[in-house]
């Protein structure tokens, strides 16, 4: 099974639905006009069951095959979301929305599975259940969480979820995967510290709340540094360092840290969170000051369930006689709550020597959409075959 002929028939209109999703980008769960856009499509495919509001904007389609003796039902998922940036492409088709932009591909993301659910629609060349997920808010919206929270994979049966992300630096069309932990978990924090002000020539009557922040700080770079087995993956970054004040001769009451911690494992994460919180504690009360930590646990470790992945992988190489060992990625990604839920696996497809995601100038390839939805139609058909 390489590149479905459906799927370049299909090109020029789905291309054409992906530039005018580009042209008009929404953020988090604002994703009205692309939800309504969606619902619209799917309801004309002749999809079985169209249920909006799920996760407040998210849309899902049921679609089920010629047969559905197997009982198997499983979950495609899209992103629909855009991102906070002001588009430098230059395209014809660039945004319309000043200060949005489809600059992760999430525009292509939904065109593609658009694009698998016609398919899939037309020929129902499968013996289950298919349901097609559109999510708002990937972005640091939690819109997957919504979705699963809302009770998605109890009310329609989702038994797997799967997942595509494009990745510029692999060649258009190709796949890369890898099994266990994949995206990072991104956790945030906020820590405060107090201590007393007052005249910068007289430290003595003060506590420095500069001098304790700074021992933070530094001490924190040795949780990965000398806590972690050096063979595992942990980021700890101090992103952000504010006193209250900007004068040459106050020492300041108040400093304020924030920052990131990105792990792929669950026990380090654990062990990176109790660890920024003694370094914290025990620093400023080495150094006289009060503290107190916000630390916020945001996306979860998204782990590919080792099954899912090998499948996965298949499908890919029935696609495009290849599946490539994908990277582990520092960044987060929201299929991980949907992969939490159910066993699932999420894939990268090549965007091609493009600029990277969540840059000014990225633009999605929709060369990159035959493959993309070949695999998705492929993960139906092959997962759930017609009986004889
Ligand atoms: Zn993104
Ligand atoms: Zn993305």
């Amino acid at each position: 099974m390489p590149v479905k002929n459906r799927f370049a028939e299909l090109l020029p209109q789905i291309t054409e639905w992906r530039r005018d999703l580009h042209m008009h980008p929404e953020l988090l769960f604002d994703t009205h006009r692309t939800s309504g856009i969606v619902e619209e499509k799917l309801k004309a495919f002749g999809c079985d069951e169209v249920v909006t509001g799920i996760g407040r904007t998210g849309v899902v389609g049921v679609i089920k095959g010629r047969q559905t003796g197997s009982g198997k039902v499983i979950g495609l998922r899209a992103d629909m979301d855009a991102l906070p940036i002001i588009e430098d492409t230059g395209l014809d088709y660039a945004s319309t929305e000043k200060g949005k932009m489809h600059a992760c591909g999430h525009d292509g993301h939904t065109a593609m599975l658009l694009g698998a659910a016609q398919y899939l629609a037309e020929t129902r060349n499968f013996d289950g259940t298919v349901v097609v997920i559109f999510q708002p808010a990937e972005e640091g919206g939690g819109g997957g969480r919504e979705m699963v929270n809302d009770g998605m994979m109890e009310r329609f049966g989702i038994q797997e979820v799967f997942g595509m992300h494009n990745w510029p630096g692999m060649p258009v069309g190709s796949f890369a995967i890898r099994p266990g932990g994949f995206f990072a978990a991104t956790d945030v924090f906020e820590i405060n510290v107090e201590g007393r002000g007052g005249h910068g020539a007289k430290p003595q009557e003060c506590i420095d709340p500069i001098v304790a922040a700074s021992q933070m700080v530094t001490a924190l770079q040795s949780i990965a540094s000398r806590n972690l087995d050096p063979v595992e993956q942990l980021v700890v970054s101090v992103t952000s360092f504010q006193s209250e004040g900007e004068a040459f001769n106050v020492i300041p009451q108040r400093v304020r840290l924030r920052g990131t911690v990105r792990t792929l494992d669950e026990g380090v994460h654990d062990m990176a969170e109790e660890r920024l919180k003694a370094i914290c504690t025990l620093t400023a009360q080495a150094m006289g000051c009060s503290v107190t930590i916000d630390y916020n646990r945001n996306y979860p470790v998204m782990v590919n369930a080792e099954e899912q992945t090998d499948f996965a992988a298949e499908v890919a190489r029935a696609v495009a006689g290849d599946c490539a060992e994908a990277p582990l990625v520092m960044g987060g990604e929201d299929f991980a709550f949907l992969a939490n839920a159910r066993p699932g696996a999420y894939i990268l497809v090549g965007n091609g020597d493009t600029a990277g995601v969540h840059h000014p100038k990225y633009n999605f390839d929709d060369e990159a959409i035959p493959a993309g939805c070949s695999w998705w139609a492929g993960v139906a058909e092959m997962r759930m075959p017609l009986a004889n």
